[in-house]
């Protein structure tokens, strides 16, 4: 399905804390990675080992795309840029986080479960390249490029229309490719539904990504993490249901009546190791989403925060 020119590298797992797939793209010069994985150094050197086996050097790597500044995306680049200076493309709003990454705090939204009083590991100031450290451990990066949003961005002999999804991410960077027909999604579908966060695009966000993505005319699907698929449409389908069924369990545990935001997120987010990231923040989206379509009412009371259902499930 893949073109000659290109090569995907998948490390061993598809769900977090794994690499993101590395896909390797040929040309003349050399050839151009997008994404690098987590800054392990046993996942860099599988990185460079994969590189060898293409019958290219580290130094041939001439160009890296980020899909976003995410520690599985570009982790990685504390070992590559020991070794080469590549040009470096980035979303432009993603560019000062990779340059920054303390910032990522404000995008995943760190300090939202402590206002709605969650804090079931008594953190005083939350910080999400701690929690990253030994998972999946960041790096930084300076872009030398941004990439266009509105535009092209042209990698070996392929011309990939630049389609952001944000959500999960403001600046996520899916690219399509309308001569192969070739989608790749990044975190925006894929095995696993990624989080998502009310700073980094909300569900409204997430949802009008997918709707950008399912009007392509697209024939196989790259997603980061997870499998081709020759069936794309059906895969962005699958990650809208998702989310809906989602939605649905929210609008479920409220129609038992008002309940305060920390017990509502911890119905929602049973597993203990989400309960302060990234649970209480995707309910947020959620809440936004609904409280904007008017289906629920959320308001500070002196004991809590409260949500209620507005009308009955849809
Ligand atoms: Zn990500
Ligand atoms: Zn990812």
């Amino acid at each position: 399905m893949l073109p000659e020119d290109i090569s995907l590298h998948k490390d061993r797992e598809t769900i977090w804390p794994a690499s993101a797939n590395v896909l390797l793209i040929r040309d003349s010069d050399g050839a151009c990675l997008v994404d690098v994985g987590c800054g392990h150094e046993d996942t860099y050197l599988r990185l460079k080992e994969f590189v060898i086996a293409q019958g290219l050097l580290m130094t041939d790597i001439h160009t890296v795309v980020l899909t976003h500044a995410h520690p599985d995306h570009m982790g990685a680049m504390r070992y590559l840029l020991e070794e080469i200076s590549p040009r470096i493309f980035l979303h432009p709003v993603e560019i000062p986080l990779a340059a920054e990454p303390s910032r990522l705090n404000e995008t995943f939204d760190m300090d939202l479960p402590l206002r709605y009083g969650i804090n079931p590991f008594m953190l005083e100031n939350p910080d999400i390249l701690e929690y990253f450290s030994n998972l999946c451990p960041m790096a930084r990066a300076d872009a030398t490029d941004s990439i266009d949003p509105e535009g092209e961005l042209e990698l070996g002999r392929f011309a990939f229309r630049v389609i952001v999804t944000p959500g999960h991410a403001n600046g996520l960077v899916s690219l399509f490719e309308p001569d192969i027909g070739m989608l790749f999604t990044a975190d925006a579908v894929g095995d696993v539904v990624a989080w998502y966060a009310p700073s980094s695009g909300g569900l409204g966000g997430f949802l009008a990504g997918l709707d950008r993505l399912s009007a392509l005319p697209s024939s196989f699907l790259v997603p980061s993490h997870g499998n081709i698929s020759t069936t794309p449409q059906a895969e962005v389908e699958k990650t809208r249901a998702r989310l809906m069924r989602r939605e649905d369990k929210i609008l479920g545990e409220l129609a038992g009546g008002p309940v305060t935001f920390p017990e509502l997120s911890s119905r929602v987010f049973s597993n203990p190791m989400i309960a302060f990231f990234p649970g209480p923040q995707i309910l947020k989206c959620h809440l936004d989403k609904l409280e904007a379509e008017g289906r629920v009412r959320c308001r500070g009371e002196e004991d809590g925060w409260r949500v209620e259902l507005l009308q009955g499930r849809k």
